[in-house]
């Protein structure tokens, strides 16, 4: 059976005294809530506050970037021994924010992956297509092309433990999410594509739902066989909606 994850990705959001409220409030809602794998992604400034305000509860610590460089001449930048060495298991990479105004392209989203399987890291693929892309009826292609550039290089064997997240780029803060049976089509395409190559390695691999997920709309995409939880952005800054997109799960 695999096991639910709701990740809240921060984004560019918070400040010290927004993490360790938001960390209060969340510990608190969350004590005892059970059967569902829970992270958060603050931005790196506040993964070490983040970290410490966690300990001793069930949720985990993400981070919303890596790069590809493990260390040197690299400025700004940030590896995946750190994220490691500050206690970070769930990294998010080839978010569509970053393919967009990043310009990161498949094969430096996959080199990400790689380095993060290396590290003992869980990479979050976010993969997903455009509004004109969905118009066009091009959404499988864009996803199985995003999958393909892993698929391709590391093999099917590189999402053992890993998370794909299905998050069509016109939903992502819109307030439109896809509705359940849309990212259910697209999330049994994702499985039955990697199952070409693995069936064994789909059937365990976590596909979340992200773009306009809240309190209300979750349960209903939750329902979904192939929808294993979600990422999160604008109410994952709210304690009592995220808690109630994880209890939903
Ligand atoms: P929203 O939940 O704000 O639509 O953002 C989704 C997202 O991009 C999570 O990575």
């Amino acid at each position: 059976m695999r096991h639910p994850l709701v990740m809240g990705n921060w984004k560019l959001n918070g400040s010290k005294h927004m993490t360790a409220e938001l960390i209060a409030g969340l510990r608190n809602a969350l004590s005892g809530v059970d059967g569902c794998d829970v992270a958060i992604a603050p931005p790196v400034m506040y993964l070490e506050q983040a970290h410490q305000a966690i300990a001793g509860s069930h949720i985990a610590l993400g981070a919303q970037n890596v790069d590809v460089n493990l260390s040197g001449a690299f400025t700004g930048e940030v590896s995946a021994e750190m994220l490691r060495d500050i206690g970070a298991r769930y990294i998010i990479i080839g978010h569509s924010e970053r393919r967009t105004y990043h310009k990161e392209s498949d094969e430096l989203v996959a080199k990400k992956f790689a380095i993060l399987k290396d590290a003992g890291l869980i990479p979050v693929l976010c993969i997903g297509e455009t509004e004109a892309e969905n118009e066009a009826g091009k959404t499988e292609e864009v996803c199985s092309r995003q999958i393909d550039a892993v698929l391709n290089t590391l093999g099917a064997g590189a999402f053992n433990g890993a998370v794909i997240a299905y998050e069509p780029v016109w939903a992502i803060g819109t307030g439109k999410s896809a509705t359940p049976a849309q990212a259910q089509a697209v999330h049994k395409f994702i499985r039955d594509h990697v199952a070409k190559k693995d069936a064994a390695v789909a059937q365990q691999l976590i596909l979340q739902y992200g773009g306009s997920v809240n309190d209300k709309n979750a349960a209903e995409l939750f329902a979904q066989p192939d929808i294993d939880g979600a990422l999160v952005g604008g109410a994952s800054l709210k304690a009592d909606a995220f808690t109630a997109i994880v209890k939903a799960a």
